[in-house]
């Protein structure tokens, strides 16, 4: 047995029942055989060993009383997987099915993602099985000011810095940094997605949608390919979904389809953004009211038919294993030729096989979506430095990081001999530069 299948049962002996952590552990331990081979000091100082193991997990209760009097008790976690390159950062999810190993899997892929932007972040992650949807504003504030109350005392400018994911956006975040100067007594940068009046970034709410498309643009152009004229689908509409349209709309593509958890909108004209936004961002209802501004686009329960869908480019962007081995199978039969991956994990093992051996371009979830960490980062160094970036400097950062990061996936797989893998490339590239940050550092 090989020291990577020993780590894996290891890992699913000592995690049982966390079917989402073994899948992310199992697909960067695959592509790291190559690596080990050469790096025998990474075998020996048992990197492996110790990359997935989180170097603390925290869990703890988050009582809160309802708009009707009742007390509710929800359960908080804060993953702080590895800070071998810098603090924890990593965002909350506020989502009825997290779970401890789904925390896990996200913070681990947040180990390999954040390395990947070059910038100083280890990696970590954290949320809540708190369900947002239908609940009062006063409701979610005392349940974010709850949460904070135990997680302030773990948490720190220097060490570990929280931003939003599913269900955790500006509202979320203010309460919760509300909460906690008001406890700590510190105007810090302790999260990051701040509004704009108090420590926030400008091109923050963008960045994971645009960098996307900026990765995604990256990775077909050196195919001799462009978004002009291509017919895209963004599953979910949330905020990676929302500016991913933005950005495809201003590259010359049209969003035909887009989905929330009950169902998607096809729209052939190309879905109107500003309906979308309004729906979402601002009434908070659900994207079946769609159709009711635009008679001409059609609305269907159940979200997984989004893939059904013809288009040229599929971009994942609502949640893990949203497309399985058949809906990817459906895509390339209907001509897809691109995936870009904004949600993490978004697409089963057996999907991304399917669409690696019809030769389909696929942009990995830790490459593909790092923009919204990146730029997570830039607004740290921003409260570090107590100053503000304009729109255009930190759009301009975020371009040229995520260019890098393409460059740097493709060359590692290169050089392993995986070329045009980016999968492989994305984790191997991630992986060295922790790996080696670990091997300096000594038996931590
Ligand atoms: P939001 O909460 O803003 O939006 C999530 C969207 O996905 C909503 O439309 C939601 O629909 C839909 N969705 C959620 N769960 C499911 C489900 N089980 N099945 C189908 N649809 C679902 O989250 P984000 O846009 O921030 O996050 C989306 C993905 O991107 C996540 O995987 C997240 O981890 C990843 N990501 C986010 C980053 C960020 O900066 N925000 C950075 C990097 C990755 P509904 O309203 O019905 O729940």
């Amino acid at each position: 047995m090989s020291l990577t299948e020993q780590v894996m049962e290891q890992v699913m002996k000592r995690n049982p029942n966390e079917p989402e952590f073994h899948q992310a552990v199992k697909e960067v331990l695959e592509s790291l055989e190559p690596v080990l081979e050469r790096h025998p000091e990474y075998v020996k100082a048992g990197i492996l060993e110790r990359i997935v193991e989180p170097e603390r997990v925290i869990m703890f209760r988050v009582p809160w009383v309802d708009d009707n009097g009742k007390v509710q008790v929800n359960r908080g976690f804060r993953v702080q997987f590895n800070s071998a390159i810098g603090p924890y950062k990593g965002g909350l999810r506020f989502h009825p099915s997290v779970n401890l190993g789904i925390i896990k899997f996200l913070g681990f892929e947040q180990i390999f993602k954040n390395s990947l932007t070059g910038l100083p972040i280890g990696g970590g992650k954290g949320g809540s099985d708190f369900d947002p949807k239908g609940k009062s504003d006063g409701e979610i504030m005392r349940f974010c000011q709850s949460f904070m109350t135990e997680l302030y005392r773990h948490v720190g400018a220097d060490v570990d810095v929280p931003a939003g994911d599913i269900g955790v956006g500006a509202r979320e975040i203010g309460y919760m940094y509300g909460q906690y100067k008001r406890i700590t007594g510190l105007y810090e940068g302790v999260l990051t997605g701040k509004g704009l009046t108090y420590g926030g970034s400008l091109a923050r709410t963008e960045a994971t949608g645009y960098g996307l498309c900026y990765f995604v643009d990256e990775m077909i152009k050196a195919k001799g390919k462009s978004f002009k004229g291509a017919r895209v689908i963004s599953s979910g509409s949330g905020n990676v979904s929302i500016y991913a349209t933005q950005k495809v709309y201003q590259l010359g593509g049209k969003v035909v389809a887009m989905s929330d958890s009950n169902g998607y909108i096809y729209d052939p004209e190309g879905v109107n953004l500003d309906t979308i936004r309004r729906i979402k961002e601002v009434e908070r209802k659900r994207i079946s009211e769609y159709v009711k501004y635009h008679p001409h686009a059609t609305y269907t329960e159940g979200c997984s038919g989004i893939w059904t869908v013809k288009c040229d480019i599929a971009l994942p962007n609502a949640t893990q294993n949203e497309i399985n081995k058949e809906s990817a199978e459906i895509l390339v039969k209907n001509g897809c030729w691109a995936v870009g991956e904004g949600a993490n994990m978004p697409s089963t093992p057996e999907a991304i096989e399917v669409f690696q051996k019809n030769g389909v371009l696929f942009a990995p979830a830790k490459a593909a979506n790092a923009g919204g960490v990146a730029t997570s980062a830039l607004e740290m160094t921003q409260n570090s430095m107590r100053l503000s970036w304009t729109f255009e400097e930190v759009d301009a950062k975020l371009k040229e990081i995520m260019v890098n990061i393409y460059k740097n996936a493709s060359e590692a797989a290169k050089e392993y001999g995986y070329e045009g893998n980016l999968v492989v490339g994305a984790n191997i590239a991630g992986f060295k530069k922790v790996a080696n940050a670990m091997l300096a550092q000594g038996i931590v």
